[in-house]
């Protein structure tokens, strides 16, 4: 047997005795949740949801070099939308959160120099803005991102608000997935689509303005009521789940 699959029969051993298939997180430490001691720290953000927070970090996607997704049918860049409903986002939550922007301007910004800003914050939550792409130009619909436990809570607040005000057709709604902005950060994160540029009903929705507005008054008032409330009423929490970092050689989707 040679060390590696000794290394590999060591890890499976541990996920036995640990009993909930994890894996030891880099760096160690973090585990007393699988001991089913306690959830309030880890590494992980295995913890309920946070209450009573005061920043809040918005990064809107891609930008400068990096236009993101382009409509067909509009010619809109996601970059400059989601720059957009940033500014509208941070002027609704004006007074009641300091806000923090990863990038301010048309700058490039690289996702793992977004996931070491929003880690030096204490007590805060980062949300991610984006609008979406597909090959398939039928799927429609707002989509949200989460990985950890306690960002479970505000990710269902807003993408329940995001399907108040547009309908899914083959979209994915709220979705647990590993990303850099997801599984990375050292803070609550969710990663927010608010429609398909590459649908021409979505594109021409996500170009108005007054839209874009709704979309922004949806993530504040899921913020606000994350803040006030924690996880009240946002159903049972997803299970512990440990995994890598995000790595940009992942391959999509894992
Ligand atoms: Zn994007």
């Amino acid at each position: 047997m040679s060390k590696k699959a000794l290394i590999g029969w060591a890890v499976i051993l541990s996920m036995g005795i640990l009993g909930n298939g994890c894996v030891a997180p880099p760096g160690g430490g973090g585990l007393s949740h699988a001991r089913g001691t306690s959830l309030t720290l880890d590494p992980w953000g295995h913890r309920p949801g946070p209450m009573g927070f005061h920043t809040v970090i918005i990064d809107a996607g891609h930008g400068g070099k990096d236009p993101g997704a382009i409509s067909r049918t509009t010619g809109d860049r996601e970059k400059t939308l989601a720059m957009d409903t940033a500014k509208r986002l941070a002027r609704k939550l004006e007074g009641s959160f300091r806000t923090v922007f990863i990038r301010s301007g048309d700058t490039f910004v690289d996702l793992d120099d977004r996931v070491a800003m929003a880690s030096q914050r204490d007590g805060a939550i980062l949300v991610s803005l984006h609008y979406n792409a597909s090959p398939n130009s039928g799927v429609a619909g707002p989509e949200t991102y989460y990985w950890r436990v306690d960002s479970h809570g505000l990710a269902t607040r807003i993408q329940r608000g995001l399907e108040s005000l547009s309908p899914r057709r083959g979209s994915l709604g709220l979705r647990r997935r590993r990303l850099r902005l997801t599984r990375n950060p050292q803070v609550p994160c969710v990663l927010v689509e608010f429609g398909y540029l590459s649908n021409p009903t979505d594109a021409r929705r996500c170009a108005d303005p007054s839209m874009r507005e709704r979309f922004a008054e949806v993530v504040a008032q899921a913020i606000r009521t994350q803040a006030a409330q924690g996880d009240a009423g946002t159903g049972p929490k997803p299970p512990p789940l440990n995994q890598p970092l995000s790595r940009p050689t992942d391959p999509p989707g894992s």
